[in-house]
């Protein structure tokens, strides 16, 4: 990526930016992120949306979603809880024909919500988002391009994204791309090939808005979110296959490493 625009966060550049609580602090004051992903269809997709949300860098974790999948996810995730304020949204993951609903649900409490998978296809201009997280095929979607065109240049559509959609744009891959309206760039230098496996996406999405939530502005946690979520899955690989479910428990141990 030979342009001077584009950045690496390097670890001191992570640990300035993670939240950290004070003295007096309480959950609320840490920050609330809500989650609305998931679907009868596709339950697991809400349990690593969780599973990223429940980072422990916010004060709690609230999920809105069908009943039979809600019971699901307070059964393995039994600190989250039910509907109510948040101040971050989390949309899309698994949500299928729900998530057009849930992410104009989202959008009216006037707090940053972030746009995966299936809410990308509800994503137009004019909308107040703050992060999209594609991959290449939901951007090349998006912008009506080819797939194998946004592969082989991911840093000018990421870019003509961020300011089509005047939010952060995180383009998913091996180099995962960070874009802001303005330009500027940073690349996601952690993580493994093992991570190309089925609802890692899920996790870094719910983990991204753990930080949102906690008060991190969008461009600053989505790149330190990817930076966790990639050395996370390193370290739950240590060199060998993974699987998404093992990624978020691995989170505050990168963290505690970090402070
Ligand atoms: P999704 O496509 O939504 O399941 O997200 C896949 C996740 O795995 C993203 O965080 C990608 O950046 C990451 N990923 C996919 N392929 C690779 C790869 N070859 N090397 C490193 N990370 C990858
Ligand atoms: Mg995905």
């Amino acid at each position: 990526l030979p342009d001077a625009a584009v950045e690496a966060l390097q670890p001191a550049d992570v640990a300035a930016r993670l939240p950290r609580p004070a003295g007096e602090s309480q959950k609320y004051a840490r920050g609330v992120v809500g989650v609305r992903a998931g679907s009868a269809e596709y339950p697991g997709a809400a349990l690593l949306s969780v599973s990223g949300a429940s980072s422990g860098l916010a004060g709690m974790v609230r999920y809105v979603g069908e009943d039979e999948v809600a019971t699901t996810v307070r059964a393995q995730h039994p600190e989250v809880v039910g509907a109510g304020r948040v101040q971050a949204w989390v949309v899309g993951s698994g949500g299928g024909e729900r998530a057009g609903d849930e992410l104009a649900a989202a959008l009216e409490d006037g707090v940053p919500v972030l746009a995966d998978a299936d809410a990308l296809k509800h994503v137009h201009e004019g909308q107040e988002l703050a992060v999209l997280t594609p991959h290449a095929g939901e951007l090349a979607a998006m912008l009506d391009e080819e797939r194998a065109d946004v592969e082989a240049r991911p840093l000018h559509f990421a870019r003509l994204a961020a300011r089509r959609y005047d939010c952060v744009v995180l383009l998913k891959g091996r180099r995962t791309l960070v874009a802001r309206p303005d330009g500027a760039v940073r690349v996601n230098t952690t993580g493994t090939p093992w991570l190309a496996t089925a609802g890692a996406g899920d996790v870094l999405g719910g983990l991204i808005g753990s930080l949102l939530a906690a008060g991190l502005p969008a461009y600053d946690a989505a790149s330190v979110g990817a930076w966790l979520h990639g050395a996370a899955a390193t370290e739950a690989s240590s060199g060998g296959p993974l699987v998404a479910g093992q990624v978020g428990p691995a989170v505050p141990g990168v963290v505690r490493r970090l402070l």
